[in-house]
């Protein structure tokens, strides 16, 4: 599956906001919207032109960057939220919170999106005792995710544990941090999801 592999402070700094690429880094002052809040490039310091369109557009993006997606992907998100039933805003964020490598960042085994990814694709996860590779995988209630018994004494997962104990773990999963594992309890509603997104920004975008 292809992906951004630029800059990602880059993106935050574009989008005018920290978008948590970065691990423990975007915790720190380090983090380049700390440094340097306002768009790259020359014109970077230059109010933009504020149109609805922008704002939509804008939405659009963060969140895209935000799952690290590229548009194709998130396109289909969105084509596949608006067929199913209730709020088409709510349910692209669902679907979008329901990826495997979110469910493992979100779990604190990851330090970022991408870092859980990683660690999806790389084969250091199972769900319900089986081996799933396919960051996109959607879980389900009642599904356990667990780190593999031969990557729970990688550093990176360690190091992950340790940086995330901060976090809180979202209310719709449950973690048990001395065995590796956490469970799905229900899909997430929209007060469980903790992104600043404006989903119906998004959502006015692509149906026009
Ligand atoms: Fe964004 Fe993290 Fe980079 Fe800060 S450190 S700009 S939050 S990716």
């Amino acid at each position: 599956m292809a992906r951004y592999t630029g800059a990602d402070c880059r993106l935050c700094r574009r989008e005018g906001e920290k978008l948590f690429m970065k691990g423990d880094r975007c915790y720190t002052d380090k983090c380049a919207m700390e440094r340097r809040p306002f768009p790259p490039g020359q014109a970077g310091r230059k109010r933009p032109k504020e149109s609805e369109y922008r704002l939509q557009l804008r939405e659009k993006q963060k969140t895209k960057r935000m799952y690290g997606m590229l548009e194709k992907q998130f396109r289909s998100y969105y084509e596949l939220a608006n067929r199913q039933p209730g709020i088409t805003g709510e349910n692209l964020l669902r679907l979008l919170e329901t990826r495997l490598d979110n469910v493992v960042y979100r779990l604190g085994f990851g330090t970022s999106r991408d870092e859980a990814r990683q660690q999806v694709r790389h084969g250091h996860i199972h769900v319900n005792g089986k081996r799933v590779d396919i960051p996109s995988y959607r879980v389900r209630p009642g599904d356990l995710v667990s780190v593999a018994p031969n990557a729970k004494d990688l550093l990176v997962i360690k190091g992950a544990i340790l940086s995330n104990e901060r976090h809180t773990v979202p209310s719709w999963l449950e973690v048990d941090v001395d065995k590796l594992q956490g469970s799905v309890l229900s899909l997430p509603t929209r007060d469980q999801i903790d992104v600043t997104v404006r989903e119906n920004l998004i959502v006015e975008l692509y149906s026009k």
